[in-house]
């Protein structure tokens, strides 16, 4: 299975017990939230530093400045460290994964979540690939069609089959109706006028 590794600048410091550090804090002030398409991976803060450091050490993510003392002067900025792509945000999770005390039930299925949207599995040898890379149309360790399966998956989606079943009965009325028209005696039919008139029904 490929997998990122993380490169922050100081990859050295990534480290058990900086990732327990994270895990803590995450715990308390950060959220992993299951989207229609995405995760949101995200530690909210009042102070700037420790995100400063998260950022620095995992090279991930980026920061955002929310200034609502406009709206309401004893509010505070807050900064939010967003973790956007899925594969980063993968990875992050997997790191910090080992040292959660309390939220486990939900990382696992945050993580559960990409690694379906992120790679794909051949299903003769079960070999994973990433969904972007798997471009390749076969898997590349037994040569099964990778494609196909997807495919296959896709029609058997309960909303897909329901689509399919309406378009089909569409198509059975349509032709039903054409069938009608044409079996209609030539008298029945509005015939194109022959003079200019306006159509009518002949006799
Ligand atoms: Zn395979």
């Amino acid at each position: 299975m490929s997998s990122v590794s993380l490169q922050g600048e100081n990859t050295q410091e990534v480290n058990r017990e900086f990732l327990a550090w994270l895990a803590g804090f995450w715990e308390g002030e950060g959220s992993a939230i299951i989207e229609k398409r995405r995760v949101r991976v995200r530690i909210a803060q009042v102070d700037r530093a420790p995100l400063d450091l998260i950022q620095k050490t995992l090279g991930v993510g980026k920061i955002r400045e929310d200034d609502r003392s406009g709206r309401n002067p004893k509010w505070k900025k807050v900064y939010t460290l967003d973790i956007g792509r899925k594969i980063e945000s993968l990875e992050v999770l997997r790191l910090i994964f080992p040292f959660l005390k309390f939220r486990q039930k939900k990382i696992v299925e945050a993580i559960n979540f990409l690694e379906k949207r992120l790679f794909v599995e051949c299903s003769r040898c079960g070999s994973k690939f990433e969904r972007r890379s798997a471009s390749h149309k076969y898997c590349v360790d037994c040569g099964e069609a990778i494609r196909q399966k997807r495919r296959k998956e896709y029609f058997q989606r309960p909303e897909v089959k329901e689509r399919m079943r309406k378009n089909t009965e569409e198509y059975r009325k349509k032709k039903k109706m054409r069938a009608t028209v044409s079996s209609l005696p030539s008298s029945e039919v509005h015939q194109a006028p022959t003079c200019g008139a306006w159509p009518r029904r002949t006799r």
